[in-house]
């Protein structure tokens, strides 16, 4: 049995003012043996697929991958060029020996200029170049957006059950036994789609306890209790992704339409009937502060509102400039962005000061620069570093240069790339022990408590202004259906 697999990850964000194009995705995307290279021994999706097809005796081969960091649409051409090559390279694939099935590593929550279903429309290329009788999975983030176009275009769907993600490995292992099933085994698989009226924002949805964790434990004893049932996914969807169709939904893959339909529903039911148990405390940077000073330390202070890996600038500066203000003794932010004061600190050199404009360089929402007089440039790194966090682990993690900042008794880290912190990577990579430090601040929704959650005492999510913010209500939608829970719809039923 042959196999090949690759796709293309992005989770968009209407808001988002940046946006992939077609240099930056040819730039980026890794090809044929380097994903596989790249992967192999990881924790992540393409780990899952090569440890899975090794399992079972399949030959794995990768078309291209790319992954694009949250933001806005991607940019139509390089989309339709991605797609155009993906498709070809899997059929030249094809051509040089059958093969029997297609696994995509994807999001469920992509848009491109003119595709608001991007992940349909990647299928839809594939269905025509391949027919509808070749076998197509996919692993899906828990964050997407998901359509019934979707499942009529594929045979197998499966999301991640886990916000932090630390179950991607496992759900790509998952498709590959399916599609496993149907190759050799002629097994065939029903889908089933329930859409719920409701926008969840990833603020509220962490797996780790609360209301989303009994949804995900309800839906892993429906699996349990019937053998027909192979996967149930209650996706969050992803609210920032300004699409008609985005939303929470839960999914199914059973050996029967009954089985499908049974547990999807169910499962549907029971969150729908939890949904006001989901929203906890968020905070303002002030409050934040003023929490962190009275708690059991460290305190991790994560402001969820600019998370890069929910399509924000990652150079927002509500929460650090509230902390500069208060001189907050033991404190380090790791970490903001801004490439332009990183150039500036390596041309001045350790053991200098400089004085600069630091983040807020993006867009309108997420702060005012911070005028900064004489700060101390106490590290320069290159910001490469190995994740630690069980989403991912044993990846390599790639901030850019990095910088350490010293401002009076707040250690500022300063990197170039757009991403959120796991672990305490953005800290170690500048010399900063996280055990030496009472207050910690870092740019991550939910991800981060996959390393952080058994370290830090106190945990305190800030909500700052910012295109991820837990308030929906703050953003002008052109397309979503604002006619859901909670930002209008009151109605018990759906
Ligand atoms: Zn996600």
């Amino acid at each position: 049995m042959k196999i090949v697999a690759g796709g293309l990850e992005h989770e968009t964000n209407s808001f988002s003012n940046i946006s992939a194009d077609l240099n930056h995705v040819q730039r980026i995307m890794s090809v044929g043996d380097d994903y596989v290279r790249g992967c192999t021994g990881v924790r992540c999706m393409m780990g899952g697929f090569i440890d899975e097809c090794r399992e079972l005796g399949i030959t794995l081969k990768a078309a291209s991958k790319v992954t694009i960091t949250p933001c806005a649409p991607t940019q139509k051409d390089a989309y339709e060029y991605f797609r155009d090559l993906f498709v070809e390279q899997m059929w030249q694939e094809h051509l040089a020996s059958p093969i029997d099935a297609i696994a995509l590593n994807i999001h469920g929550a992509a848009m491109a200029d003119g595709y608001p279903d991007l992940e349909s429309d990647l299928l839809e290329k594939l269905r025509e170049r391949f027919g509808s009788d070749m076998p197509i999975g996919m692993v899906l983030d828990l964050h997407g957006n998901i359509t019934p176009r979707m499942l009529e275009l594929s045979d197998v769907i499966v999301g991640y059950k886990e916000y932090p993600h630390t179950d991607t490995y496992d759900a790509a292992r998952l498709v590959i036994k399916l599609l496993h099933e149907m190759v050799v085994g002629g097994k065939r698989f029903y889908m089933s789609l329930t859409q719920l009226p409701w926008h969840l924002a990833p603020a509220f949805g962490v797996t780790l306890s609360g209301a989303a964790c009994d949804v995900k434990e309800f839906a892993a004893s429906c699996v349990s209790a019937d053998p027909a049932l192979r996967d149930v996914t209650f996706f969050h969807g992803f609210p920032y992704a300004d699409f008609d169709q985005a939303g929470v939904s839960v999914t199914a893959v059973a050996e029967t339409r009954e089985a499908a339909d049974k547990a999807s529903k169910a499962v549907a039911d029971y969150a729908w009937s939890r949904r006001h148990d989901f929203a906890t405390p968020v905070y303002s940077a002030q409050q934040a502060l003023e929490l962190a000073q009275n708690s059991p330390k460290p305190v991790v202070i994560n402001e969820s509102s600019d998370n890069p890996g929910g399509g924000t600038p990652g150079d927002g500066t509500h929460l650090l400039r509230e902390m500069i203000e208060r001189d907050l003794p033991r404190s380090a932010y790791g970490f903001i962005r801004d490439p332009e004061v990183v150039r500036q600190a390596v041309a001045a050199g350790v053991g200098n000061t400089i004085d600069c404009r630091l983040g807020g360089k993006t867009d309108s929402f997420h702060g005012e620069p911070i005028e900064l007089k004489g700060a101390y440039i106490k590290t320069i790194s290159d910001g490469v570093y190995i994740n630690k966090n069980p989403m991912g682990a044993g990846g390599v993690r790639k901030m850019g240069t990095t910088v350490l900042l010293q401002v009076g008794n707040v250690s500022i880290v300063v990197g170039t790339n757009r991403q959120q912190t796991l672990d305490d990577g953005p800290f170690r990579v500048v010399g900063i022990d996280w055990q030496d430090m009472d207050v910690l601040a870092l740019k991550s929704a939910q991800h981060f408590k996959g390393w952080w959650n058994t370290r830090a005492k106190t945990v305190i999510p800030c909500d700052s202004p910012g295109i991820q913010c837990a308030d929906l209500t703050v953003f002008e939608y052109k397309h979503l259906n604002t006619g859901y829970y909670p930002l209008e719809a009151k109605s018990e039923e759906y």
